[in-house]
C-alpha cells in the first residue's frame, strides 16, 4: 500500500468547512462594522452575531438569549466556574468536579482552592472512566454551590450520566456546570432536557474556527461577569466580539446540527471497525474507555510494553496523526491525569494511543491502520526485554 495522509485526531482539532470560512471572509473587510455601533455597518454585523447565536443555540436546544460568546473553550469553563464561585461565595465554599476533567477545569478550580479559600471535591472514576452517582450524592455539603462534570472526556471518550448528575444536583439546589466541548457536534445535547444550568462549548472542535467558543447560561443562573468593560455580552463578557470567528462558529453549529445523525453513526462503524480490528490483531492491548457510553470518534488504545511517543512518531512517518494519552499537555512525559485515574500504572498509560475520527476518514483509513498500527507495536515491542520475556512465554 502507497503512504497516506491520515489525520486521526479531531478530538484535538478540526479543519474549518469550506462553508465556514465563506460565511467568515466578508466580516474581515466588507462587513467590518462594530456591532455596537448604531448606524448600518454596525447593524448588519449585530444581524450576524444574532444569527450565530441562534444556531448555536439551536444546536443544543436553548434560547439564544443564554448564549455568551468567549474566546474557546477553556474560557467558557473558567468563566463558569470562577464566576458561580465568586457570585455564590457567601452561599457556601464546596464544589464538587472529577479527576478526569480538562486542565481549563482542573485548575481552575485548583486556582480557587489556592487563593480564594474553597475546597473542592475530585471525584473518582471507575476503570471506564464513569463516575458513581453515589459518591456524588455522598460528597455533596451544605456549602456545595457548583458540580462541574464534563459530559465526555476528551482523551477516553467516556460520557457521563449528565441528565442523572442534574437531577441530584437540582434537588440539593446547586448549579451544575459541564464541559461540553467534546459532546456538542457529536452526540445530542439537549439542555433543557438534561437539566444543564452551564455549558462550555468550543468551536474548533466542529469545523469552526480556532479561539471561539461560548457558554451556554440557563436564565436565571447568578455568576459573575468574566471581562469587565462595554456591553457588549450583556455587560458579562465584554470587549468587541471576534465577529468573524462568531459566524463561523454559528456556521458550524447550524452543519453539526443538521448533520448530526449521519456524521454519528459514520464515526460509530468506522471506530468500531478500528478497534476491533485493533482488538484482533495486537495482544496485550487495552481499550480505554466505557466501551459505550462514548463518543463516537473516540479510540483509545493502552499498549503494553512500549513507549507512546515512539509509537506516535512511527505512525507519523507512515502518514497517520494520532496524539497520546497526554493529549492536552504534548511535550510531557508525565503520563495522563485521566489514564491515570482509570487505573493505569505508569508504564501502561505511556505505551497509550488515542484515534480520534472525524469528517475525512474513510474504511480505506481504517484498513491503512490496520495494516501499519500492528507491525509498529510489534517492531517497538521487540526493544522491550520485558516482552521478549512475555512472548516466550518466560
Ligand atoms: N475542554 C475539553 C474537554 C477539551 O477537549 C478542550 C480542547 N482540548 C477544551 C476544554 C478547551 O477548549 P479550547 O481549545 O477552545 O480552549
Amino acid at each position: 500500500m502507497e503512504k497516506r495522509r491520515i489525520y486521526m485526531d479531531y478530538a484535538a482539532t478540526t479543519p474549518m468547512k469550506k462553508e465556514v470560512l465563506d460565511a467568515m471572509l466578508p466580516y474581515y473587510n466588507d462587513l467590518f462594522g462594530n456591532a455596537s455601533s448604531v448606524h448600518s455597518f454596525g447593524r448588519g454585523v449585530k444581524g450576524a452575531l444574532d444569527t450565530a447565536r441562534t444556531e448555536v443555540a439551536k444546536l443544543i436546544n436553548a434560547h439564544p438569549s443564554e448564549i455568551y460568546f468567549t474566546g474557546g473553550g477553556t474560557e467558557a469553563d473558567n468563566w463558569a466556574i470562577k464566576g458561580v464561585a465568586f457570585a455564590s461565595k457567601d452561599k457556601g465554599n464546596h464544589i464538587i468536579t472529577t479527576k478526569i476533567e480538562h486542565h481549563a477545569v482542573l485548575h481552575t478550580c485548583e486556582y480557587l482552592e489556592k487563593y480564594h479559600g474553597f475546597e473542592v471535591t475530585y471525584l473518582n472514576v471507575d476503570e471506564d472512566g464513569m463516575i458513581s452517582l453515589e459518591d456524588l450524592k455522598n460528597s455533596i455539603t451544605d456549602k456545595t454551590i457548583l458540580i462541574s462534570i464534563m459530559f465526555a472526556n476528551n482523551e477516553i471518550g467516556t460520557i457521563q450520566p449528565i441528565k442523572e448528575i442534574g437531577k441530584i444536583a437540582h434537588e440539593k439546589g446547586i448549579v451544575f456546570h459541564t464541559d461540553g466541548v467534546q459532546a456538542i457536534g457529536n452526540v445530542e445535547v439537549d439542555v433543557k432536557e438534561l437539566g444543564i444550568d452551564l455549558m462550555a462549548m468550543s468551536s474548533h472542535k466542529i469545523y469552526g474556527p480556532k479561539g471561539v467558543g461560548a457558554l451556554y447560561i440557563r436564565k436565571g443562573v447568578k455568576l459573575h461577569p468574566f471581562v469587565h468593560g462595554g456591553a457588549q455580552e450583556k455587560k458579562r463578557r465584554a470587549g468587541t466580539e471576534n465577529v468573524a470567528g462568531i459566524v463561523g462558529f454559528g456556521k458550524a453549529a447550524e452543519l453539526a446540527r443538521v448533520n448530526l445523525d449521519n456524521y454519528k453513526n459514520k464515526l460509530i462503524s468506522l471506530r468500531e471497525k478500528l478497534i476491533n480490528g485493533i482488538m484482533e490483531r495486537i495482544p496485550y492491548t487495552r481499550i480505554n474507555g466505557h466501551r459505550t457510553e462514548r463518543l463516537p470518534g473516540n479510540a483509545n488504545f493502552s499498549f503494553e510494553f512500549i513507549e507512546g511517543e515512539a509509537l506516535l512518531l512511527s505512525l507519523d512517518m507512515v502518514g497517520i496523526a494520532g496524539s497520546s494519552g497526554s493529549a492536552c499537555t504534548s511535550g510531557s512525559l508525565d503520563p495522563s491525569h485521566v489514564l491515570m485515574a482509570i487505573g493505569l500504572s505508569h508504564e501502561i498509560a505511556h505505551g497509550s494511543l488515542r484515534l480520534s475520527l472525524g469528517d475525512s476518514n474513510t474504511e480505506e483509513d481504517v484498513d491503512y491502520v490496520l495494516e501499519h498500527l500492528p507491525k509498529i507495536v510489534e517492531r517497538l515491542r521487540f526493544m522491550s526485554p520485558l516482552y521478549e520475556k512475555v512472548a516466550k512465554g518466560g
